[in-house]
């Protein structure tokens, strides 16, 4: 399909084209049941089976040991932003949190909501540009977790390497960065993530979590936002979002052809890579935000030398088919998010329109 756009969107984002073409595919009838898949109940036997085979595939793909529940739920990360203290935290408990950029500080907002916050270490006295260093944290005595925000969307910003919080769970927000390089899951207590990213569209949220976690709360907890709840019923309390769940489903299996996450790993390398060595080559044409320490192979913000070169930059990349390369308002100047369903031909193609917008603007 050759109109289709440059997509760097930060999320929803890209998918990959393979899958949609195979949704339209099976978008009116699925698999001769004489219905859509959206109108099916999902108590019937071929919704169970798609469902089923999504945590499985989140299983496999991610490498997630026994002992760990895999649930699928709705509300997006900022609902897990209030759930994770809801369910984890206990009285006379801190919750731990790393504070590096804007994702970061609204699970921080959330969770003082449910009782002490700690911050066990801090960048925002060097405006998020970096990720703390292991030894900066700091978790105090009684921390019920460590929450942590593996890839800043708006900054930028990744964990290159993640703590070791010992005995303390570790809890991530992997919304942005899930499934883009192979992770240790047994290191973590916890991760969650929307699908609108690297799993899929909006509407399905991704929660894996260590049995041992998933307990009876120590507050009052509604229904739906307990874990128990979804780890009981298979993430069949209530009516999933069944298309949403299709959609990651058919995304997953796409992974698993390009190699699983190892296999994007290396081509979400190369293709940050290019981007950061053409800003490396620009000579202070481009700079980049995130510090080189920390930076994203996720989302590549950068600047330009004024606010006014910035907007062209944004109007002669639409005009040339870039969609998405705006900055978020917070940070300003210029993003490309590159997740994995964003091919390197779109990463080429930008790199050829940025030595070229610094050739006739520099
Ligand atoms: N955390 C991170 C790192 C994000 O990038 C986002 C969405 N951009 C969120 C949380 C919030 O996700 P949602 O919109 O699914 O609530």
């Amino acid at each position: 399909m050759s109109n289709r756009a440059y997509n760097f969107n930060a999320g929803p984002a890209a998918l990959p084209l393979e899958v949609l073409q195979q949704a339209q595919e099976q978008f009116v009838e699925f698999e001769n049941s004489g219905m859509s898949l959206m109108e099916m109940s999902h108590r019937g036997a071929i919704y169970e089976r798609v469902h089923n085979e999504t945590e499985q595939l989140v299983r496999e793909l991610m490498g997630v040991p026994d002992g760990y529940k895999v649930l699928l739920v709705q509300g997006g990360a900022s609902t897990q932003f209030a759930m994770v203290p809801m369910n984890l935290l206990k009285p006379d408990q801190a919750a731990a949190y790393v504070a590096t950029g804007s994702w970061a500080t609204k699970a921080i907002k959330e969770a003082k909501l449910f009782g002490e916050v700690a911050i066990a270490a801090s960048s925002e006295a060097d405006a998020y540009k970096r990720i703390p260093s292991l030894d900066e944290l700091n978790v105090p005595g009684n921390a019920a977790y460590v929450h942590l925000t593996s890839n800043e969307t708006i900054e930028g910003t990744q964990w290159a390497e993640y703590p070791d919080t010992g005995d303390v769970p570790l809890v991530a927000d992997m919304s942005s960065d899930i499934l883009c390089r192979p992770v240790d899951v047994s290191r973590f207590g916890l991760i969650y993530a929307g699908a609108q990213k690297n799993l899929g569209p909006s509407g399905v949220t991704i929660v894996v979590v260590r049995e041992d976690l998933v307990g009876a709360p120590s507050m009052t907890v509604p229904t739906m936002f307990r874990y128990d709840t979804h780890a009981k019923s298979g993430s069949l309390y209530n009516t999933p979002p069944s298309f949403a769940i299709y959609m990651a489903n058919r995304v997953l299996n796409w992974v698993k052809a390009q190699g699983g996450a190892a296999g994007v790993e290396r081509l979400n390398r190369e293709k940050a890579n290019l981007i950061y060595s053409t800003i490396d080559a620009s000579g202070g044409f481009y700079k980049g935000f995130a510090n080189a320490d920390s930076r994203s192979i996720m989302n590549v913000t950068f600047r330009l030398g004024s606010e006014e070169l910035e907007k062209k930059f944004v109007k002669d990349s639409e005009a040339a088919g870039f969609v998405g390369l705006k900055g978020h308002r917070d940070v300003g100047g210029l993003r490309a998010s590159i997740y994995n369903a964003v091919p390197l031909s779109s990463v080429k193609a930008l790199v050829d329109f940025m030595g070229e917008f610094a050739r006739t603007n520099g």
